[in-house]
């Protein structure tokens, strides 16, 4: 075994669920785009389907389809970039609600598919997705004579509870949807966690459920172990990988491990203070991080495992997103790519 392996722990996963829902009087929904922000969206969604979850959120309509098939029919999927050019067929085809973000998108899909359940996406401030105040002004009356599933929109700084752009585009979505009793939808899993105001009629957590930042009380969900292939050691004075970016201070063992930014390990990380675990014991990786293996310094260490752990309960996808300068999404999002998989549960 010469690749990284991920075990994906389907049981933790779905205590997450549980517990965000929890927080809630709503309907809870799973967000599952980019396969399941790399975990799979089919075996994600089989799981959450298990546990009680209806609904479900990808990005594109082709997502959709795949989750379909993984899925069979009964729970609804939502596509968030709408009708697109092109997409008639595969909401069709796999009974997949659109979420229509234009006036453009909305003629599309009336025209196409008369009578197929869609829902409307308002922009409420983020200028990202969705009708704005003005336009939905003005075809408002058009849609719910069509009656839209669901009336959603999104917020921008859900992750920063004190922000005032949440009250701000909380006061917006009131505006454009007070009123119209259709079903709402505002909070992913950042505006879960801002309170009863936020959660409307249905939540659609991501990031939350697959044991990320901002929901600080998720359980792991993914660990990620790194065989180690070579073991050497080096005097005082000498250096460890590309640009000899590490020099030994006192004479050490280094273990080279099979993992590097193509396995999404950023090469930013490298000067971020990681650690690999043997077991219980963090031991620190050092110099750069290259593209297939990392370097790390096993000095005191007993014994050298076969396996040396990344991601685990203890160093989390968010604590590695520090280190790299980014948000714990993109490691998700990135890892694994290369790795033999196992789901528990
Ligand atoms: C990605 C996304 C979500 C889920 O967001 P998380 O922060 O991962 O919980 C919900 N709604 C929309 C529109 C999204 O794009």
């Amino acid at each position: 075994m010469s690749t990284a392996r991920l075990t994906i722990n389907l049981d933790a996963l779905v205590t997450n669920w549980r517990n965000l829902d929890a927080l809630t009087t709503c309907e809870t929904a799973a967000v599952v785009k980019a396969n399941g922000y790399g975990l799979d969206a089919g075996r994600v969604g089989k799981a959450l389907a298990k546990a009680g979850a209806r609904n479900f959120f990808v990005a594109a309509a082709e997502e959709g389809g795949a989750l379909r098939r993984a899925l069979g029919p009964g729970p609804g999927i939502s596509v968030f970039s709408g009708h697109m050019e092109g997409d008639a067929k595969l909401l069709k085809d796999f009974q997949l609600t659109p979420m229509l973000n234009s006036l453009d998108q909305m003629l599309r899909h009336f025209e196409a598919l008369p009578g197929h359940p869609f829902g409307v996406q308002l922009d409420s401030g983020m200028n990202r997705l969705g009708m704005e105040p003005g336009e939905w002004a003005a075809v408002a009356e058009i849609a719910l004579s069509q009656n839209p599933v669901l009336l959603m929109s999104h917020l921008a700084c859900a992750d920063e509870p004190e922000h005032a752009m949440n009250a701000q585009q909380l006061q917006v979505f009131r505006e454009m949807t007070d009123g119209l009793e259709i079903p709402r939808s505002l909070a992913a899993t950042g505006g879960m966690l801002l309170g009863k105001d936020y959660h409307f009629d249905l939540c659609r957590p991501g990031v939350g459920l697959y044991g990320g930042m901002p929901f600080k009380d998720a359980v792991p969900v993914v660990q990620l172990d790194l065989p180690v292939i070579q073991v050497r050691d080096l005097e005082p004075g000498e250096t460890a990988g590309y640009g000899n970016a590490w020099t030994a201070r006192r004479p050490s063992r280094i273990a080279t491990v099979a993992a590097g930014y193509a396995d999404g390990l950023h090469r930013a990380m490298g000067a971020g203070g990681i650690q690999v675990y043997a077991g219980e014991t963090p031991c620190p990786v050092v110099g750069r991080v290259s593209m297939d293996m990392i370097t790390v310094d096993v000095t005191d260490l007993a014994e050298v495992p076969d396996m040396l752990a990344i991601l685990n309960e203890r160093q989390t996808v968010d604590m590695l997103a520090d280190a790299a300068g980014t948000i714990g999404y993109e490691i998700l999002t990135s890892s694994g790519h290369r790795s033999a998989r196992t789901y528990l549960g």
